[in-house]
Protein backbone atom coordinates (compact mmCIF):
# COMPACT_ATOMS: atom_id res chain seq x y z
CA UNK A 1 0.00 0.00 0.00
CA UNK A 2 1.18 3.79 -0.91
CA UNK A 3 1.70 5.37 2.47
CA UNK A 4 -0.49 8.32 2.59
CA UNK A 5 -0.89 11.62 5.21
CA UNK A 6 -3.63 10.72 8.01
CA UNK A 7 -5.22 14.43 9.12
CA UNK A 8 -7.75 14.14 12.25
CA UNK A 9 -9.35 17.25 12.06
CA UNK A 10 -10.17 19.51 15.04
CA UNK A 11 -12.62 21.35 13.02
CA UNK A 12 -15.24 21.18 10.64
CA UNK A 13 -13.57 24.37 8.62
CA UNK A 14 -10.22 22.27 8.49
CA UNK A 15 -11.83 18.76 7.53
CA UNK A 16 -13.85 20.60 4.03
CA UNK A 17 -10.20 22.63 3.58
CA UNK A 18 -8.49 19.31 3.48
CA UNK A 19 -11.14 17.39 1.20
CA UNK A 20 -11.06 20.02 -1.54
CA UNK A 21 -7.12 19.03 -1.82
CA UNK A 22 -6.64 16.60 -4.90
CA UNK A 23 -5.85 13.08 -3.56
CA UNK A 24 -7.68 13.78 -0.67
CA UNK A 25 -10.82 11.27 0.90
CA UNK A 26 -12.66 11.29 3.67
CA UNK A 27 -12.71 8.80 5.99
CA UNK A 28 -15.30 7.25 8.15
CA UNK A 29 -14.90 3.97 9.73
CA UNK A 30 -12.89 3.19 6.82
CA UNK A 31 -14.57 -0.12 6.21
CA UNK A 32 -15.31 0.31 2.65
CA UNK A 33 -12.45 2.76 2.34
CA UNK A 34 -9.62 0.50 3.28
CA UNK A 35 -11.18 -2.11 1.23
CA UNK A 36 -10.97 -0.40 -1.79
CA UNK A 37 -7.45 0.68 -0.99
CA UNK A 38 -6.49 -2.92 -0.51
CA UNK A 39 -8.06 -4.09 -3.73
CA UNK A 40 -5.58 -1.24 -5.55
CA UNK A 41 -8.54 0.84 -6.40
CA UNK A 42 -8.10 3.93 -4.75
CA UNK A 43 -4.20 5.17 -3.38
CA UNK A 44 -5.15 8.28 -2.07
CA UNK A 45 -2.12 11.12 -0.67
CA UNK A 46 -4.41 12.00 1.81
CA UNK A 47 -7.06 10.49 4.02
CA UNK A 48 -9.29 12.78 6.71
CA UNK A 49 -10.48 11.10 10.04
CA UNK A 50 -14.08 12.43 9.92
CA UNK A 51 -15.16 10.31 12.79
CA UNK A 52 -12.93 12.95 15.20
CA UNK A 53 -16.06 16.05 14.18
CA UNK A 54 -18.89 15.98 17.00
CA UNK A 55 -20.84 17.94 14.96
CA UNK A 56 -21.21 14.53 12.64
CA UNK A 57 -22.59 12.40 15.64
CA UNK A 58 -25.83 12.01 17.17
CA UNK A 59 -29.39 11.64 16.29
CA UNK A 60 -31.73 14.41 17.71
CA UNK A 61 -35.47 15.45 17.08
CA UNK A 62 -35.32 18.25 15.13
CA UNK A 63 -38.57 18.89 12.87
CA UNK A 64 -38.70 15.50 12.49
CA UNK A 65 -35.07 13.71 13.10
CA UNK A 66 -31.56 14.66 12.79
CA UNK A 67 -28.55 12.25 11.98
CA UNK A 68 -25.30 12.75 12.00
CA UNK A 69 -23.99 10.94 9.20
CA UNK A 70 -21.31 9.18 11.71
CA UNK A 71 -23.59 8.19 13.22
CA UNK A 72 -23.22 3.87 13.20
CA UNK A 73 -25.56 1.26 12.11
CA UNK A 74 -25.54 -0.31 15.10
CA UNK A 75 -26.48 3.02 17.30
CA UNK A 76 -29.45 3.01 14.64
CA UNK A 77 -30.47 -0.20 15.15
CA UNK A 78 -30.97 0.15 18.31
CA UNK A 79 -32.33 3.77 18.30
CA UNK A 80 -35.49 4.38 20.38
CA UNK A 81 -36.77 7.07 17.86
CA UNK A 82 -36.59 5.02 14.83
CA UNK A 83 -40.11 3.02 15.98
CA UNK A 84 -43.19 3.46 14.25
CA UNK A 85 -42.93 5.11 10.64
CA UNK A 86 -39.59 5.20 11.12
CA UNK A 87 -39.12 1.83 11.60
CA UNK A 88 -37.10 0.93 8.20
CA UNK A 89 -34.37 2.66 8.59
CA UNK A 90 -33.83 0.56 11.82
CA UNK A 91 -34.36 -2.64 10.26
CA UNK A 92 -32.37 -1.65 7.03
CA UNK A 93 -29.16 -0.95 9.36
CA UNK A 94 -30.01 -3.74 12.09
CA UNK A 95 -29.96 -6.41 8.77
CA UNK A 96 -26.68 -5.12 7.59
CA UNK A 97 -23.23 -6.81 6.93
CA UNK A 98 -22.11 -8.33 10.70
CA UNK A 99 -22.42 -7.16 14.51
CA UNK A 100 -18.57 -5.95 14.11
CA UNK A 101 -19.27 -4.18 11.25
CA UNK A 102 -22.12 -2.54 12.30
CA UNK A 103 -20.36 -1.05 15.45
CA UNK A 104 -17.56 0.71 12.65
CA UNK A 105 -20.07 1.51 10.02
CA UNK A 106 -21.62 4.92 10.04
CA UNK A 107 -24.56 6.35 7.73
CA UNK A 108 -22.30 8.52 5.75
CA UNK A 109 -20.18 6.01 4.74
CA UNK A 110 -22.62 3.29 3.96
CA UNK A 111 -24.85 5.76 1.52
CA UNK A 112 -21.03 6.56 -0.13
CA UNK A 113 -19.52 3.09 -0.20
CA UNK A 114 -18.47 1.86 -3.80
CA UNK A 115 -20.42 -0.81 -5.56
CA UNK A 116 -19.77 -4.85 -4.83
CA UNK A 117 -19.75 -5.97 -7.91
CA UNK A 118 -16.91 -8.77 -8.41
CA UNK A 119 -15.61 -7.44 -11.87
CA UNK A 120 -15.60 -3.54 -10.70
CA UNK A 121 -13.42 -4.38 -7.40
CA UNK A 122 -11.26 -6.34 -9.23
CA UNK A 123 -8.50 -4.88 -10.71
CA UNK A 124 -8.14 -7.30 -13.40
CA UNK A 125 -11.03 -6.37 -15.12
CA UNK A 126 -11.45 -2.37 -16.75
CA UNK A 127 -14.74 -2.37 -16.54
CA UNK A 128 -17.25 0.86 -17.31
CA UNK A 129 -17.39 2.01 -14.11
CA UNK A 130 -13.27 2.18 -14.00
CA UNK A 131 -13.02 4.03 -17.08
CA UNK A 132 -13.09 0.57 -19.36
CA UNK A 133 -15.71 0.33 -22.39
CA UNK A 134 -17.06 -3.21 -21.24
CA UNK A 135 -19.35 -4.17 -18.31
CA UNK A 136 -18.43 -7.42 -17.81
CA UNK A 137 -21.16 -8.84 -16.30
CA UNK A 138 -23.20 -8.65 -19.34
CA UNK A 139 -21.81 -11.77 -20.86
CA UNK A 140 -20.06 -12.58 -17.72
CA UNK A 141 -21.36 -14.06 -14.20
CA UNK A 142 -24.34 -11.70 -13.40
CA UNK A 143 -26.14 -13.93 -10.83
CA UNK A 144 -25.80 -10.66 -8.39
CA UNK A 145 -25.95 -7.92 -10.53
CA UNK A 146 -28.96 -5.48 -11.63
CA UNK A 147 -32.57 -6.28 -12.70
CA UNK A 148 -33.58 -2.51 -13.57
CA UNK A 149 -31.71 0.23 -15.27
CA UNK A 150 -29.19 -2.09 -15.99
CA UNK A 151 -29.10 -1.49 -19.57
CA UNK A 152 -26.58 1.50 -19.51
CA UNK A 153 -23.20 0.20 -20.03
CA UNK A 154 -23.14 -0.66 -16.02
CA UNK A 155 -25.44 -3.47 -14.63
CA UNK A 156 -24.01 -2.89 -10.89
CA UNK A 157 -26.76 -2.93 -7.88
CA UNK A 158 -26.32 -0.16 -5.21
CA UNK A 159 -25.33 -1.57 -2.25
CA UNK A 160 -26.46 0.84 0.75
CA UNK A 161 -28.86 -1.20 2.76
CA UNK A 162 -29.60 2.43 4.30
CA UNK A 163 -29.99 4.15 1.14
CA UNK A 164 -33.15 1.89 0.38
CA UNK A 165 -35.07 2.70 3.98
CA UNK A 166 -34.32 6.56 3.77
CA UNK A 167 -35.52 6.77 0.07
CA UNK A 168 -38.62 5.22 1.20
CA UNK A 169 -39.01 7.62 4.11
CA UNK A 170 -38.69 10.17 1.93
CA UNK A 171 -35.11 11.89 4.16
CA UNK A 172 -32.75 14.59 2.85
CA UNK A 173 -29.53 15.50 2.84
CA UNK A 174 -27.61 18.29 3.88
CA UNK A 175 -23.92 18.32 2.19
CA UNK A 176 -21.47 21.19 2.51
CA UNK A 177 -18.48 22.10 1.17
CA UNK A 178 -16.26 25.58 1.78
CA UNK A 179 -18.03 27.43 -0.66
CA UNK A 180 -21.72 26.34 0.05
CA UNK A 181 -24.01 24.55 1.71
CA UNK A 182 -27.16 22.77 -0.32
CA UNK A 183 -29.77 19.91 0.65
CA UNK A 184 -31.45 17.61 -1.32
CA UNK A 185 -34.14 14.44 -1.49
CA UNK A 186 -32.20 11.25 -1.11
CA UNK A 187 -33.43 9.90 -4.21
CA UNK A 188 -31.87 12.49 -5.81
CA UNK A 189 -28.14 11.71 -4.66
CA UNK A 190 -27.85 8.70 -6.81
CA UNK A 191 -26.82 9.22 -9.76
CA UNK A 192 -27.72 6.01 -12.71
CA UNK A 193 -25.10 4.87 -15.05
CA UNK A 194 -26.74 6.56 -17.73
CA UNK A 195 -26.10 9.91 -16.65
CA UNK A 196 -22.72 9.20 -15.22
CA UNK A 197 -21.41 5.25 -15.38
CA UNK A 198 -17.86 6.46 -13.42
CA UNK A 199 -20.03 7.66 -10.02
CA UNK A 200 -22.48 6.44 -8.10
CA UNK A 201 -23.88 9.68 -6.14
CA UNK A 202 -23.59 13.56 -6.94
CA UNK A 203 -21.28 14.44 -4.37
CA UNK A 204 -18.89 16.93 -5.77
CA UNK A 205 -14.93 17.28 -5.05
CA UNK A 206 -14.63 18.70 -1.67
CA UNK A 207 -18.35 18.41 -0.47
CA UNK A 208 -19.31 16.32 3.00
CA UNK A 209 -22.68 15.04 4.27
CA UNK A 210 -22.70 16.82 7.50
CA UNK A 211 -26.67 15.92 8.11
CA UNK A 212 -29.71 13.32 7.10
CA UNK A 213 -33.17 14.59 8.11
CA UNK A 214 -35.99 12.30 8.11
CA UNK A 215 -38.91 14.75 7.89
CA UNK A 216 -42.13 14.19 10.92
CA UNK A 217 -44.17 11.21 9.58
CA UNK A 218 -48.21 10.90 9.82
CA UNK A 219 -48.72 9.02 12.98
CA UNK A 220 -50.71 6.93 10.53
CA UNK A 221 -47.70 6.10 8.31
CA UNK A 222 -46.07 2.71 8.49
CA UNK A 223 -43.16 1.68 6.79
CA UNK A 224 -41.08 -1.55 6.57
CA UNK A 225 -37.41 -3.14 5.34
CA UNK A 226 -36.94 -6.51 3.97
CA UNK A 227 -34.01 -8.59 3.08
CA UNK A 228 -33.41 -11.95 0.93
CA UNK A 229 -30.23 -13.08 1.63
CA UNK A 230 -28.85 -16.33 0.27
CA UNK A 231 -27.46 -17.44 3.61
CA UNK A 232 -28.75 -17.30 6.95
CA UNK A 233 -25.69 -15.53 8.48
CA UNK A 234 -24.68 -12.28 7.58
CA UNK A 235 -24.99 -11.73 3.40
CA UNK A 236 -25.60 -8.92 1.17
CA UNK A 237 -29.05 -9.13 -0.35
CA UNK A 238 -30.09 -10.39 -3.32
CA UNK A 239 -33.40 -8.82 -3.48
CA UNK A 240 -34.39 -6.13 -0.16
CA UNK A 241 -37.19 -3.70 -0.31
CA UNK A 242 -38.31 -0.45 1.80
CA UNK A 243 -41.74 0.55 1.99
CA UNK A 244 -43.90 3.01 3.67
CA UNK A 245 -47.32 4.38 3.52
CA UNK A 246 -50.14 5.70 5.18
CA UNK A 247 -52.33 3.34 6.53
CA UNK A 248 -56.23 4.15 7.87
CA UNK A 249 -59.41 1.72 8.13
CA UNK A 250 -57.07 -0.87 6.47
CA UNK A 251 -56.14 1.33 3.44
CA UNK A 252 -53.21 2.15 1.69
CA UNK A 253 -52.12 5.70 0.64
CA UNK A 254 -49.27 8.14 -0.52
CA UNK A 255 -47.21 4.44 -0.62
CA UNK A 256 -43.20 4.52 -1.05
CA UNK A 257 -41.93 0.83 -2.57
CA UNK A 258 -38.09 1.05 -2.90
CA UNK A 259 -36.04 -2.07 -4.26
CA UNK A 260 -32.39 -2.11 -3.30
CA UNK A 261 -29.51 -5.15 -4.99
CA UNK A 262 -32.25 -4.27 -7.85
CA UNK A 263 -30.37 -1.53 -9.43
CA UNK A 264 -27.56 0.49 -9.81
CA UNK A 265 -29.67 3.26 -7.49
CA UNK A 266 -32.33 3.00 -5.32
CA UNK A 267 -34.77 2.03 -7.45
CA UNK A 268 -38.57 3.48 -6.94
CA UNK A 269 -41.35 1.40 -8.06
CA UNK A 270 -44.10 4.12 -9.26
CA UNK A 271 -46.56 1.40 -10.78
CA UNK A 272 -46.75 -0.78 -7.68
CA UNK A 273 -47.42 2.50 -6.05
CA UNK A 274 -50.00 3.34 -7.98
CA UNK A 275 -51.79 0.37 -8.12
CA UNK A 276 -51.64 -0.15 -4.10
CA UNK A 277 -52.56 4.06 -3.22
CA UNK A 278 -56.84 3.35 -2.33
CA UNK A 279 -56.59 -0.12 -2.26
CA UNK A 280 -57.01 -2.08 0.90
CA UNK A 281 -54.61 -4.14 1.98
CA UNK A 282 -54.61 -7.96 1.77
CA UNK A 283 -52.20 -10.60 0.91
CA UNK A 284 -53.53 -11.10 -2.38
CA UNK A 285 -52.99 -6.96 -3.03
CA UNK A 286 -49.49 -7.31 -1.57
CA UNK A 287 -49.28 -9.92 -4.52
CA UNK A 288 -50.36 -7.67 -7.38
CA UNK A 289 -48.61 -5.13 -6.33
CA UNK A 290 -45.58 -6.99 -6.38
CA UNK A 291 -46.58 -8.63 -9.87
CA UNK A 292 -46.86 -4.93 -10.97
CA UNK A 293 -43.37 -3.84 -9.09
CA UNK A 294 -41.92 -6.69 -11.41
CA UNK A 295 -43.36 -5.71 -14.56
CA UNK A 296 -40.15 -3.64 -16.15
CA UNK A 297 -37.49 -5.75 -15.41
CA UNK A 298 -34.93 -6.56 -17.64
CA UNK A 299 -32.68 -9.41 -16.08
CA UNK A 300 -29.36 -10.82 -17.00
CA UNK A 301 -28.79 -14.40 -18.05
CA UNK A 302 -28.13 -15.79 -14.73
CA UNK A 303 -30.41 -13.40 -12.57
CA UNK A 304 -33.97 -13.44 -13.69
CA UNK A 305 -34.50 -15.89 -10.25
CA UNK A 306 -34.34 -12.25 -8.79
CA UNK A 307 -37.70 -11.51 -10.17
CA UNK A 308 -39.29 -14.27 -8.02
CA UNK A 309 -37.47 -13.52 -5.10
CA UNK A 310 -38.45 -9.66 -5.18
CA UNK A 311 -42.18 -10.50 -5.84
CA UNK A 312 -42.04 -12.40 -2.03
CA UNK A 313 -39.91 -9.49 -0.50
CA UNK A 314 -41.88 -6.90 -1.78
CA UNK A 315 -45.70 -8.59 -0.73
CA UNK A 316 -44.36 -9.45 2.61
CA UNK A 317 -42.85 -5.94 3.43
CA UNK A 318 -46.42 -4.70 2.83
CA UNK A 319 -47.81 -6.89 4.93
CA UNK A 320 -45.54 -6.77 7.66
CA UNK A 321 -45.80 -3.26 8.00
CA UNK A 322 -49.17 -3.11 8.56
CA UNK A 323 -49.04 -5.80 11.03
CA UNK A 324 -50.20 -8.68 8.86
CA UNK A 325 -48.81 -12.07 8.62
CA UNK A 326 -47.04 -12.74 5.22
CA UNK A 327 -47.20 -16.58 5.83
CA UNK A 328 -50.39 -17.62 7.52
CA UNK A 329 -53.10 -16.21 5.32
CA UNK A 330 -54.83 -16.86 2.05
C1 LIG B 1 -18.69 -8.41 5.01
C2 LIG B 1 -19.47 -7.16 4.75
C3 LIG B 1 -20.85 -7.25 4.60
C4 LIG B 1 -21.59 -6.10 4.35
N1 LIG B 1 -22.94 -6.19 4.19
C5 LIG B 1 -23.68 -5.08 3.96
C6 LIG B 1 -25.09 -5.15 3.77
O1 LIG B 1 -25.69 -6.21 3.83
N2 LIG B 1 -25.75 -3.98 3.52
C7 LIG B 1 -25.12 -2.76 3.47
O2 LIG B 1 -25.76 -1.75 3.27
N3 LIG B 1 -23.78 -2.69 3.62
C8 LIG B 1 -23.06 -3.79 3.87
N4 LIG B 1 -21.70 -3.69 4.03
C9 LIG B 1 -21.05 -2.41 3.79
C10 LIG B 1 -20.75 -1.60 5.03
O3 LIG B 1 -21.98 -1.34 5.71
C11 LIG B 1 -20.12 -0.30 4.56
O4 LIG B 1 -18.85 -0.61 4.03
C12 LIG B 1 -19.99 0.69 5.66
O5 LIG B 1 -21.26 1.12 6.06
C13 LIG B 1 -19.17 1.89 5.24
O6 LIG B 1 -19.16 2.79 6.32
P1 LIG B 1 -17.78 3.39 6.84
O7 LIG B 1 -18.13 4.34 7.94
O8 LIG B 1 -16.79 2.35 7.14
O9 LIG B 1 -17.36 4.21 5.53
P2 LIG B 1 -15.89 4.47 4.96
O10 LIG B 1 -15.32 3.21 4.43
O11 LIG B 1 -15.08 5.25 5.92
O12 LIG B 1 -16.27 5.42 3.75
C14 LIG B 1 -16.97 4.93 2.63
C15 LIG B 1 -17.18 6.08 1.67
O13 LIG B 1 -18.02 7.05 2.24
C16 LIG B 1 -17.43 8.33 2.20
N5 LIG B 1 -17.94 9.08 3.36
C17 LIG B 1 -18.04 8.66 4.64
N6 LIG B 1 -18.64 9.61 5.39
C18 LIG B 1 -18.90 10.64 4.56
C19 LIG B 1 -19.51 11.93 4.73
N7 LIG B 1 -19.96 12.35 5.92
N8 LIG B 1 -19.62 12.73 3.65
C20 LIG B 1 -19.18 12.32 2.45
N9 LIG B 1 -18.60 11.12 2.22
C21 LIG B 1 -18.47 10.30 3.27
C22 LIG B 1 -15.94 8.06 2.22
O14 LIG B 1 -15.23 9.16 1.68
C23 LIG B 1 -15.88 6.83 1.35
O15 LIG B 1 -15.91 7.21 0.00
C24 LIG B 1 -20.93 -4.83 4.27
C25 LIG B 1 -19.54 -4.75 4.42
C26 LIG B 1 -18.82 -5.91 4.66
C27 LIG B 1 -17.32 -5.78 4.80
Amino acid sequence: MKSFEYLIPSSMAEALNAVREDGTVAKAAGVDLLDLMKEGLLTPSKMVHLRSLKELDGLTKSGGLRLGPNVTLAELAAHEYLTGSYRALRLAADAAATPQIRNMATLGGNLCQRPRCWYFRSADFPCTRKGGSECFAYNGENQYHAIFGNQDGCAIVHPSATAVALSALDATLKIRSVEKERELGVMNFFVAPAEDVRRENVLANGELITEVHLPILAEQRVSYYYKQKEKQSFDWPIAEAAVAFNFEGGVCSDSRIILGAAAPIPWRTKAAEDFLNGKTLSPAVAREAAEKAMLDATPLSENSYKVTVFKAVISRALLLAAGLDPINQK
